[in-house]
């Protein structure tokens, strides 16, 4: 998984030290020599991650990096600034400005690269899922990501119970979100979906060297953790662990001797990051669902259903054996609107909708697939219990008047058409071709005086 990397530096031979390290790791480069430059080249290239250096002649990094994030067509790349003053207020602006990092020359090289490993995977999950979700919008649901509301959740788990309670008196002030002090156990076992962490901070030594690491991996193999981020205490002195912590998925590397402010920073912008995938993923879940589901009476919809017929036909084919296609649409549905409103209308459709699938078998395929006209497929099932089973369809309807909102009920009928597919005289073993004619054997119910079952002639 290599990448597009824009390194911005003034110094040219820091940018070319630079472009050979990123190469030698399989990345592609793009070099700006200003921030000018560096804003025009985001924008033009999109590149995935951006070394930007503080000190630049135009602009002021930090001012870059804010511009950068200002705009909606840069401000999803992360960026991670280098520079030769060791200021950690400077670090704390820079983290203000959304910088993802700051890292202090000189550094270390194996740690600049697995971060910029861990950013780029993080990237990657996200543009997969906003790929996910302009599916969701080409398919007609167009919603917006809804935003995340209320406070998150940050689980703190160290090796001893009061230096987690301790960094929760010092956090506590410069946080709107919520936070737990765990012990480890807890966290693995005991936790229930609403004091689920969104992030954790769990110390790089929990009872023994670095076995906050492994600790941490356990937390992203469990369900319920899987997409929570994880930080990782981390003091200078476990820095020769920093590589292998990013690699194994650390979302952040936090200094516990560092200013309060500066670590509730990182956690926020962690709780970020874990609530807009939050929200994507719920949203890709969602319109997967809508895809597929008619949101009036949660029957499939036809975009299902027809594919879903092809696959019974299929199998049927494969095992020689009879299913059973029915269409079915409500009579003088027409005069239920005009009479009675569209939500008596909407009433009837659902109630229909509903005692169609009740009396069917959990195999069986009931799908809306017009504005009143559903569609059943009986997977198993031979002409005499097809029309059995439309027979019984049919009084189910008619024997029991619908009630409408206000508490009126009124008498509906449906017509049906029966067709056969599959078995081994199979006439015409594709779903379209069996599609039309139970659709002829429906016109003719219809045209028999409705309230009936027709079969087509092909199976009668
Ligand atoms: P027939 O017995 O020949 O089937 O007559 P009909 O009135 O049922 O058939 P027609 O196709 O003329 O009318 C179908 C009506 O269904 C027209 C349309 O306004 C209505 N309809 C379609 N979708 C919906 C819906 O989601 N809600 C409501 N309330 N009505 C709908
Ligand atoms: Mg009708
Ligand atoms: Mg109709």
């Amino acid at each position: 998984m290599a990448g597009k990397i824009l390194i911005v530096d003034d110094v040219a031979t820091n940018r070319i030290v630079l472009k050979v390290k990123l190469a030698s790791a399989y990345y592609d480069t793009l070099q700006a020599a200003t921030g000018t430059e560096a804003l025009a080249l985001a924008q033009s290239e999109r590149p995935d991650l951006i070394l930007l250096d503080l000190d630049l002649p135009d602009l002021c990094g930090i001012e870059v990096c804010n511009r950068l994030k200002a705009d909606p067509r840069t401000s999803d790349i992360p960026v991670v600034m280098i520079t030769g003053i060791q200021a950690a207020e400077q670090r704390l602006a820079a983290l203000r400005a959304g910088a993802e990092e700051m890292f202090w020359k000189p550094y270390d090289e194996n740690v600049l690269l697995a971060r910029l490993r861990g950013l780029l995977r993080a990237r990657e999950t996200q543009d997969q899922l906003g790929l996910r979700d302009m599916t969701r919008r080409d398919l007609g649901f167009a919603e917006p990501v809804q935003p995340f509301s209320g406070p998150g959740l940050i689980g703190l788990v160290a090796g001893r119970i009061d230096t987690a309670l301790q960094w929760k008196r010092q956090l506590q002030p410069h946080m709107t979100d919520r936070v737990l002090v765990l012990d480890r156990d807890a966290a693995l076992s005991e936790l229930t979906a609403a004091d689920m962490p969104d992030v954790f901070l769990v110390a790089a030594d929990l009872q023994s060297r670095g076995d906050g690491l492994r600790f941490m991996s356990e937390l992203r193999s469990h369900s319920g953790t899987r997409h929570a981020a994880i930080c990782l205490a981390m003091s200078h002195a476990m820095r020769d662990l920093a590589a292998t912590a990013l690699d194994l998925g650390a979302a952040d590397l936090i200094d516990p001797a560092a200013d309060p402010a500066e670590i509730a920073l990182r956690l926020q912008k962690q709780m970020g990051h874990k609530r807009r995938a939050d929200a994507l993923r719920t949203t890709v879940a969602d319109g997967l669902r809508l895809a597929m589901i008619d949101p009036l009476t949660s029957l499939h919809n036809r975009r299902y259903g027809l594919p879903h017929l092809g696959r019974i036909a299929e199998r049927a084919a494969q095992s020689g054996r009879q299913f059973a296609v029915l269409l079915i649409d409500i009579d003088r549905f027409k005069m239920v609107n005009d009479t009675w409103g569209h939500a008596a209308g909407d009433a009837v459709l659902t109630e229909v909708a509903r005692r169609l699938k009740t009396d069917l078998r959990a195999v069986d395929l009931v799908a809306r697939i017009g504005g009143e006209e559903f569609l059943a497929v009986l997977p198993d099932c031979g002409i005499e219990a097809a029309r059995g089973t439309a027979e019984r369809l049919r009084r189910t309807i008619s024997d029991q008047p619908v009630g409408l909102p206000g508490g009126l009920t009124i008498a509906v009928t449906i017509s049906l058409g029966l067709a056969m597919g599959g078995g081994l005289a199979d006439i015409a073993p594709d779903p379209e071709a069996i599609l039309a004619r139970a659709d002829h054997a429906l016109l003719a119910a219809k045209s028999d005086g409705r309230n009936q079952v027709t079969v087509h002639r092909s199976a009668a």
